[in-house]
């Protein structure tokens, strides 16, 4: 049990519930930050393209750290999980959880804490702005963006490309 809850997925800020159990308000915050981030960001990259990334991309890891538990994935898709990270899922997975929940919702991995996917699925139902991107599909996590910004990622749109390879629609190659 005490091995468990020291994974990193289980590791929760201290308050960090409680924001979380307000799913509505986070996602006017985050609507907010948005905002203001398109609007900022151009002229700093113009002005100090490597010192923005890194002063953002840590900005990013302590205060979704602390909030979320964020892994820094580099694509987030927390406004569309119910202000609940899906990585924090031990099994990182981004559409779901596993058959192995607990009959008392708890996760099977880590039985000191509630299934990150019983959390999002409720806290999403609270949402209005985003509760029905909680049925998208969402893509695999691209491995190659761990560690970098999800906010510049976001305006760059380089979450969204697939990565070489991954394209499920390309013909299969004649031998
Ligand atoms: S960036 Fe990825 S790991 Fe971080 S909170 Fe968003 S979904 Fe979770």
């Amino acid at each position: 049990m005490s091995l468990n809850i020291n994974l990193p997925e289980a590791q929760r800020g201290l308050g960090s519930e409680w924001l979380k159990n307000h799913p509505q308000a986070l996602s006017a915050v985050y609507d907010f930050s948005k905002r203001v981030f398109f609007a900022v960001y151009p002229l700093l990259k113009r002005v100090a393209p490597r010192f923005s990334e890194q002063v953002i991309t840590w900005g990013e890891a302590r205060v979704k750290g602390w909030m979320f538990n964020c892994q820094m994935c580099g694509q987030c898709v927390l406004h569309s999980t119910g202000m609940t990270c899906p990585m924090t899922c031990p099994k990182n997975l981004r559409n779901g959880p596993c058959g192995g929940v607990r009959a008392n919702g708890h996760c099977e991995v880590i039985p000191q804490r509630m299934c990150v996917w019983v959390q999002a699925w409720e806290r999403s139902q609270r949402m209005t702005t985003y509760a029905h991107e909680m049925r998208l599909i969402q893509p695999p996590v691209n491995r190659a963006l761990h560690n970098t910004s999800s906010w510049i990622n976001m305006y760059e749109k380089i979450d969204m490309q697939t990565p070489p390879g991954w394209e499920i629609d390309a013909p299969p190659k004649a031998h």
